[in-house]
């Protein structure tokens, strides 16, 4: 069977990686999760104090950016870690500090080019499950099937909600809501890149559905991509 690039975009927290994930496991693809290196990102200028409350030193994290080394690392499950310099820092990057820190840097230039270079490299033999934001539009403009995926911000923030207690971090369903518009806001607004649906994207609202039955919209437009 041909192999293709799968291209998921969306909003913040509406599901992309779950079904992603999961239509990597039965079509035998590799599953990258973009969102994890922009966080692995700002996990690494939040350490060194470039980005704090009130300012982000834009210069200091485009002048790293390339010293700034990530992989995905196979787990004993078939799932994958992000490691960045050489530490798997998969349990740091999911805190609403660090998620706030990857929609901040997510907005530079020079960060953005780099992380699409490494992401173009993932594609080059295809047969991939990309999610992120810009992946139909700027990374793999040519994919043979991009979705785009949407919810309400409210169920979108309620089910982040329980995600994060699931991980034993503590958080009120108004600061998940906040967080969750907040990064809706800077990715529809920023220069570089904006979160845009591809004009050839199928749009999924899942705000009504079950992850089966948003899973069985996914797996029908793949096989029928996939069979042309
Ligand atoms: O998808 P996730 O919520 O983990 O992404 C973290 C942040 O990284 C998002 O808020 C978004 O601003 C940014 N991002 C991006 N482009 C991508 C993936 C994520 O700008 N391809």
């Amino acid at each position: 069977m041909n192999k293709i690039i799968v291209a998921i975009d969306g909003y913040s927290s509406c599901g992309k990686s779950t079904m992603a994930r999961r239509l990597a496991r039965e079509a035998g693809y590799v599953y990258v999760d973009t969102g994890a290196m922009y966080r692995a990102v700002a996990l690494y200028c939040l350490r060194n104090g470039w980005i704090t409350a009130g300012a982000m030193e834009e210069e200091q994290i485009s002048d790293h950016i390339s010293s700034i080394r990530l992989e995905f690392r196979l787990r004993g499950d078939g799932g994958a870690d992000i490691w960045l310099n050489g530490e798997n820092v998969e349990a740091q990057i999911r805190s609403l500090e660090v998620s706030d820190g990857a929609s901040r840097v997510s907005t530079i230039g020079a960060v953005r080019r780099e992380l699409v270079r490494q992401q173009q490299l993932m594609g080059l033999e295809k047969g991939i499950v990309m999610d992120g934001r810009d992946i139909g539009t700027v990374v793999f403009p040519q994919a043979e099937l991009k979705v785009f995926l949407t919810a309400s911000a409210e169920i979108r923030a309620q089910r982040r909600l329980i995600e994060l207690q699931s991980k034993g971090i503590e958080a009120s369903f108004e600061d998940v809501l906040a967080n969750v518009k907040e990064r809706d806001e800077r990715d529809e607004n920023r220069t570089e890149s904006p979160l845009r649906k591809a004009a050839d994207a199928h749009v999924i609202d899942n705000t009504d559905l079950s992850p089966d039955q948003q899973q069985e919209l996914l797996r029908e437009l793949f096989l029928k991509t996939v069979g042309n």
